[in-house]
């Protein structure tokens, strides 16, 4: 079944109002107890930025990378702390390493990418609250400082001069509209539809638009901005986890073998270099079915990595049947606190619908970044 962009619209406002009305009567926690009994599952969220919801007619940036606002969050990681059962994703490795079983209502956080915002904004909220969690980076960025592509991709399309995109590798050429809701709505299917290429193709896309548009990546504002070592030292030092999300963000599936061991190694060795040894923990970039393959799971397991996590919607009844391949719950920016709440407790009903989750019968891919 494929989903049209009005059938996601509804659905999303179906859970949404679904969430509230569960959270309102009062009886999530009863739900929560009763459904631990007979289903021990392990539910991983998955996050990008936490930064306050800007202003869609003026931001220059991908909104769809912002996972929730700071109040928000907060509230969602006190409710972790008062239902549920965080864990460090290490500590879930050391478990299915040994055969253990998980703890009822266990929950890990992870953040995908490396945004600066997870310094300054995540990094407190979680230290003062005592939860833990993982950050996923891509080594490259941190090592650069430049913004990554994708986001790069839709800063550009939303601000270039240019009247008309060109991009014959999709088979596109369409007028770009002066405002900035028709190009939001261009840059998002241009993001869908290049994840078909080879990823040195999509590298070569955006350079060549950064070439031809003169806005290249380097003269970055600072609010795309990847994190740096020394904010991650901090935050690895405070008893956090860094774990790798490649070197470049490349989408792993569609790379040479010879490339796709370099973004698992280097980032491997960049991570050990900064940090020191540590549990070895990957997020795939992209993380849907398109992105990484069983040769991908295979390059990971033999670079010494724990467990890998996807963005494929769901939760792990077994993790140790797949823990090259974990399941997430993306937490959306317009995700309220009684949907997040009904999510947690009831997560096959209630996380998010995308696309991609809906369209793909074998292993449910889900979207991302
Ligand atoms: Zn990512």
């Amino acid at each position: 079944m494929v989903m049209h962009a009005e059938d996601i619209g509804r659905a999303v406002g179906l859970r949404g109002q679904l969430g509230e009305l569960c959270y309102s009567s009062g009886l999530l926690q009863s739900v929560q107890r009763v459904r631990s009994w007979w289903h021990r599952d392990l539910r991983i969220l998955a996050y990008h930025r936490v930064l306050p919801l800007p202003d869609p007619a003026t931001y220059e940036f991908d909104l769809e990378l912002i996972s929730t606002p700071p109040d928000q969050f907060r509230e969602q990681m006190l409710l972790l702390r008062q239902r549920f059962h965080p864990m460090r994703l290490g500590d879930v490795a050391a478990a299915i390493e040994a055969g253990r079983p998980l703890p009822r209502d266990a929950v890990v956080v992870t953040f995908d990418d490396g945004y600066d915002d997870n310094y300054h904004v995540v990094f407190p909220i979680l230290r003062e609250l005592g939860i833990p969690a993982t950050f996923f980076v891509s080594t490259g960025h941190i090592d650069s400082g430049r913004p990554y592509a994708y986001d790069w991709l839709v800063h550009m399309i939303l601000l270039t001069g240019a009247s008309q995109l060109q991009l014959p590798e999709l088979g596109m050429d369409v007028p770009l509209p002066p405002d900035r809701a028709g190009r939001r709505a261009i840059a998002g299917n241009v993001l869908f539809r290049m994840k078909e290429l080879g990823a040195l193709a999509q590298a070569a896309l955006i350079e060549r638009l950064e070439n031809e548009w003169a806005m290249p990546s380097d003269s970055a504002p600072p609010d795309c901005r990847p994190m740096t070592w020394d904010q991650l030292r901090e935050i690895h030092a405070a008893g956090f986890e860094i774990g790798s999300h490649g070197v470049h963000h490349w989408m792993l599936a569609k790379l040479p073998q010879a490339e796709l061991e370099a973004e698992v190694c280097q980032s491997r060795d960049a991570l050990e270099r900064e940090l020191g040894p540590a549990p070895l923990l990957m997020s795939y970039p992209v993380g849907s079915g398109r992105a990484f393959d069983q040769r991908v799971i295979d390059t990971t397991r033999d670079a010494g990595y724990a467990l890998a996590c996807s963005y494929i919607s769901g939760t792990n009844a077994q993790p140790a049947s797949n823990p090259y391949a974990l399941y997430r719950l993306a937490v959306e920016r317009n995700m309220g606190k009684g949907w997040f709440a009904a999510m947690l407790t009831m997560p096959h009903l209630m996380s998010y619908p995308t696309p991609n989750h809906v369209n793909v019968q074998d292993g449910s891919p889900a979207c991302s970044h």
